[in-house]
This record gives C-alpha cells, sequence and structure tokens, in this order.
C-alpha cells in the first residue's frame, strides 16, 4: 500500500470512528521516528499520539541515580554505564560532575564491555548500571553468569525495567484515556506479542506492535485504528519481520535464571507493581545494591519546575513545561527527558 493509500485509509477509518482518538507510542525509539519522518503532521487532527514512558534513561529514578554517584565516588569503585546515563541530573549532581570531579565513571557500550573491563581492572570493583528494558536484559543477565564463574569483581546495580505493567499501570490510573498502544518493536522481539494479551483483555484496549520506520508506524497506526472502528481490543503485529506471539524464548531463560520479577519505581510514575527485575539471591555477590548496601545518598529531590513525571505519562507535552526550552535545552538539561536521545523533551526541542 502507498502512503497515501495508507493516509486515506486512516483518514476513513478516523471518520468512522467519529471521536477524537489518543494512540500512546510507548517506546522513545518511536517518538524519535514519528518526528522525524514528520508522521505527526500527516494524521488527521482528530488523531493524538501520546508519548510515553519507554524512554529508558528518563524514567530511570533519581534514587537510583544517587546512589549510582555515590558509588562512583567510592574509592576503588568504576561504574560503567551507557552514554545518555551520565549527563543525567541527580538529586545534587550527575555523574558526568562527579566525573569531572575525579569520580571513576566510564561509558559502555553494553553489559559485556563493562564485564571486560572487570576482567582488565581485577583491583576495582566495577559496577554496570543495570538499566533499561527487555531489550538490554538478557545481555546483562548473561554478563553476570559469567562473572559468577570467572569476574569476581563485576557487580550490577539494578534498575531494569518491564514493560507491559507499566501500560497497564498507566490505563489503571485513569489519569488520561488511552485509546490504543503502538508497541515497542525490539521489546517484543524478547517477550512477543503475547505478554501484551492481558491489557487487551482486561483494559480493552487494542495494541499494535509496530517497527520503528515512518511506514511501520503509519501502518501500525491504522492497524489501531481499524480495531477500534471494528470495537475490537486484540494485540496484532505489524512488525511481522522480527516479531512472533511466542518472543525469544532461549532469551527468556537466560532472563529467568539471573532476575526474578519485583516491584519498580519509576520516575514520573511512581511504585509500579511487577514492573521491574531484582537479582536473584545466588547472584547476590554479584548486586552492587547488597554489597554496598551502606553508601550514603541524600534524599531524591525531583528538580523544581520540571514536568517529566506528566511528560512520561502521557499527561503533558513538553511544551507545557514551564521550563521547555528556556532554562532547559539539551546542552543544559534540567530533567532526564531532555537528556536522552530517546526523550519526548529532546525530540520535542529537535524537530518542533
Ligand atoms: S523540558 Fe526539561 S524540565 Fe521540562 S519536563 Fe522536559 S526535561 Fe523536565
Amino acid at each position: 500500500m502507498t502512503t497515501k493509500q495508507q493516509l486515506d485509509e486512516i483518514r476513513s477509518l478516523t471518520a468512522r470512528i467519529g471521536r477524537p482518538v489518543r494512540l500512546m507510542e510507548v517506546c522513545g525509539t518511536h517518538t524519535m521516528s514519528a518526528f522525524r519522518s514528520g508522521l505527526r503532521s500527516l494524521l488527521p487532527p482528530s488523531v493524538t499520539l501520546l508519548s510515553g514512558p519507554g524512554c529508558p534513561v528518563c524514567v530511570t529514578s533519581n534514587a537510583y541515580l544517587d546512589r549510582a554517584i555515590a558509588l562512583a565516588r567510592r574509592p576503588g569503585t568504576m561504574v560503567a554505564t551507557f552514554g545518555d546515563m551520565i549527563r543525567v541530573p541527580g538529586t545534587e549532581t550527575s555523574l558526568e560532575r562527579a566525573r569531572a570531579e575525579g569520580a571513576q565513571v566510564r561509558v559502555v557500550y553494553s553489559a559485556l564491555d563493562a564485564l571486560k573491563m572487570a576482567r582488565e581492572n581485577p583491583r576495582a570493583e566495577v559496577i554496570f548500571l543495570g538499566v533499561g528494558f527487555e531489550t538490554t536484559v538478557p545481555g546483562t543477565a548473561w554478563a553476570l553468569r559469567e562473572a559468577r564463574e570467572r569476574v569476581p569483581n563485576f557487580r550490577v546495580l539494578c534498575a531494569h525495567k518491564t514493560m507491559p505493567h507499566a501500560m497497564a499501570a498507566l490505563l489503571r490510573g485513569g489519569e488520561l484515556r488511552i485509546d490504543g498502544f503502538i508497541c515497542p518493536g525490539h521489546v517484543s522481539v524478547i517477550i512477543g506479542s503475547q505478554a501484551y494479551e492481558f491489557i487487551c483483555r482486561d483494559f480493552g484496549t487494542p495494541c499494535v506492535v509496530t517497527g520503528f520506520e515512518g511506514a511501520d508506524m503509519l501502518a501500525g497506526i491504522a492497524m489501531l485504528l481499524r480495531q477500534l472502528a471494528e470495537s475490537r481490543a486484540e494485540v496484532e503485529i505489524q512488525y511481522t519481520r522480527t516479531v512472533r506471539r511466542e518472543g525469544n524464548a532461549r532469551a527468556r531463560d537466560v532472563m529467568n535464571e539471573v532476575f526474578r520479577e519485583s516491584d519498580e519505581t519509576w520516575r514520573g510514575l511512581g511504585l509500579i507493581p511487577r514492573s521491574g527485575l531484582a537479582i536473584r539471591s545466588r547472584f547476590a555477590e554479584h548486586d552492587a545494591a547488597v554489597r554496598f548496601n551502606d553508601v550514603a545518598v541524600p534524599v531524591p529531590v525531583e528538580p523544581k519546575g520540571c514536568a517529566c513525571g506528566d511528560v512520561l505519562r502521557g499527561s503533558k507535552t513538553p511544551r507545557e513545561c514551564p521550563l521547555f526550552r528556556k532554562t532547559c535545552t539539551p546542552d543544559h538539561p534540567v530533567g532526564a527527558c531532555m537528556v536522552s536521545s530517546e526523550g519526548t523533551c529532546a525530540a520535542y526541542y529537535r524537530y518542533e
């Protein structure tokens, strides 16, 4: 189907639905893609795209970040993390500023890079910051398995999160109406489309697992609108190139061997039952939260005036934050959503 035919179909479906429709793109990569492809401007005015909590750096809480900074300042410790994380402002400072003051903070591209760092620095305690969703969890799990066998100085400070129960929490909160979810493609490669079925069943909200090109998103939106027009609520897969209903069982086996389901605190969403992963007790030796439970951390405080919490819940757009483009810019971010390459505020700043 051509883009024009797809847009014609979307227009005719919205006319059939006959009311405004609010679809949430859960994943930060979708948010960026929607802006980059100009998709938002092509949709009929009655279709609103809401940005959701799918940027891993953005939803990592200040309490976690403050602990990571305290650990980086601890003598004999090296903290290894992804590039976006080091610029996020915590309660008093950032990992980047702590590094400028002498803390050992290194940027890595994966948990396995951090494991290699631990092997090369056997006298240091190397702590990998385990943030991210189901896409990055198998890598962390694999690194922890290796560490248990051969790398005694490798630890993980775990804040890994899982997506489906956070989506359910948004619906349960009832703060805003969400008519359908554009579900994340790469997370779904691991968990499979089956992981969203309870959302359709319990809340009557349609879900479509969607790829990341503009054309994928257009097709995913049309599939969601078709469900709404036909009063259906099912999980469908647009991203059939890589996603199956059952997901990747092998990757999930490794995850389950190392992690167990836990309640997790999300920036802006608070404590969400069953939305996190905790390191199992048999790997406790490599769990930085257990091993270094005595580091002093400040009481976490969010930056004054920052609306990241509302942005992550989809209840405000960045434009509604009084700091947007004024005191908060990508060069001088006040909140996490302006730092990450997948952050909603960074996307609005760059493309609007
Ligand atoms: S513009 Fe900055 S301060 Fe405002 S919500 Fe976004 S990140 Fe937070």
